[in-house]
């Protein structure tokens, strides 16, 4: 091993190795079930996989423009307002992503400058708080209310300083599978009305909510629409994870910002992907069938926990679904984690990872994109817990 000799800075000196890669890591270490860091295990369409290949032999192998390939900036603008009834415009509103955490981090680097604050919700994804300190910004907590992780809204409206600069939501909420509704959504309205305050709204399980429940879109509400950056996930919505692609929706000044950024930063996204997905797109039912796929794994998946010890609220979006040990034991979680990855052989998230000062509150975060049989294999070792 070999160390760099001068002094060195750290940017981000508290910031240890993403929980996903560490329990990711450890499941394969000792071969246990992964159900920690979310992705499906289960096959992407035989379909798509022979777009990118069409493409790839049609010769589209070079640069793509900086914002993306205009066939799939037209067909998510299209998309945009058959779902949500607002029209982006593709020429200048739309910018093509390797995926939600980059375009996360790109719309902060593009508007957050040193002492802005952000408010960002507790638990929150393990991205947003290094991306906001990187550019100097101060991150402003709010706890999430249990045992529904619902945002307290007059505790919001404390928090709101000449200084804030950006709320950030997320809904369906990773980690706990929360959803916001629409007097949410009015209240934000309500409270950022007449500020320049921007909104970055997570909305990378638009189509993984369940019981009926209509995802809230922040594009379902013009006031709120022309504040906000949006970010969306193609690896969610076509169990593509490992191809890192999405977008990013912004009205057009905030979007030149973040093009300024993007185009320093990763200037394009792998093109023969883009035509692939652009066509596949055109069928709605992919995404349109994603809500009842994952509602029934995540019936399957609680209705084999129900002989286990662990406690429960079924969750409402996301493919996460929280389960809370207290019944079993009192180590910390990220002790529990761990030892249930190794001597159970079920790796899970523990959910204190997510607070900037770790909350315990016994409750493991498990994915349940899996295939029916490994989330029956999965249930059978907690269950004799
Ligand atoms: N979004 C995924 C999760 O919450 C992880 C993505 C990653 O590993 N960076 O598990």
């Amino acid at each position: 091993m070999i160390n760099f000799p001068g002094t060195l800075r750290s940017k981000l000196p508290r910031a240890g190795t993403t929980i996903f890669t560490i329990m990711s890591g450890l499941a394969n270490e000792v071969g246990a079930i992964n159900l920690s860091q979310g992705f499906p295990n289960f096959e992407t369409s035989p379909e798509l996989i022979s777009l990118v290949n069409k493409y790839m032999k049609k010769g589209h192998n070079q640069y793509a423009p900086m914002a993306g390939i205009m066939s799939l900036r037209e067909v998510i603008s299209q998309k945009m307002e058959d779902t949500y009834g607002l029209k982006y415009d593709p020429e200048t509103e739309i910018t093509i992503t390797a995926g939600g955490t980059q375009a996360i981090y790109t719309a902060i680097s593009a508007v957050i400058h040193p002492d802005d604050e952000v408010i960002v919700f507790e638990p929150a994804y393990d991205c947003y708080a290094p991306a906001i300190e990187m550019s100097g910004g101060i991150p402003v907590y709010s706890q999430l209310k249990s045992p529904l992780y619902n945002i307290d809204w007059n505790e919001v409206k404390k928090l709101i300083t000449p200084k804030t600069r950006m709320i950030m939501i997320n809904s369906p909420h990773n980690p706990t599978g929360a959803v916001l509704n629409s007097n949410d959504l009015l209240q934000l309205e309500k409270i950022t009305r007449n500020t320049d305050i921007i909104i970055l709204s997570d909305e990378v399980y638009e189509h993984i909510i369940f019981d009926g429940i209509e995802h809230q879109s922040i594009a379902k509400y013009p006031k709120l629409a022309e504040r906000s950056f949006i970010i969306f996930s193609f690896g969610k919505t076509y169990h593509t994870t490992g191809w890192k692609t999405g977008y990013c929706l912004a009205p057009a000044n905030l979007m030149t910002e973040f093009r300024r950024v993007h185009q320093f930063n990763v200037f394009c996204v792998n093109t023969p992907i883009q035509y692939a997905v652009a066509e596949y797109m055109q069928n709605k039912d992919a995404y349109l069938e994603l809500a009842n796929f994952y509602q029934k794994k995540r019936d399957y998946f609680t209705s084999l926990l129900k002989q286990s010890k662990f406690k429960f609220t079924p969750a409402s979006g996301s493919y996460f679904q929280l389960l809370n040990y207290s019944k079993i034991t009192n180590e910390k979680d990220t002790d529990y984690a761990i030892r249930l990855t190794k001597e159970v052989g079920v790796a899970s998230v523990p959910t204190s990872v997510f607070y900037h000062k770790p909350i315990d509150n016994k409750i493991l975060r498990f994915c349940f994109a899996k295939t029916d049989e490994t989330l029956e294999k999965a249930a059978e070792k907690l269950c004799i817990l």
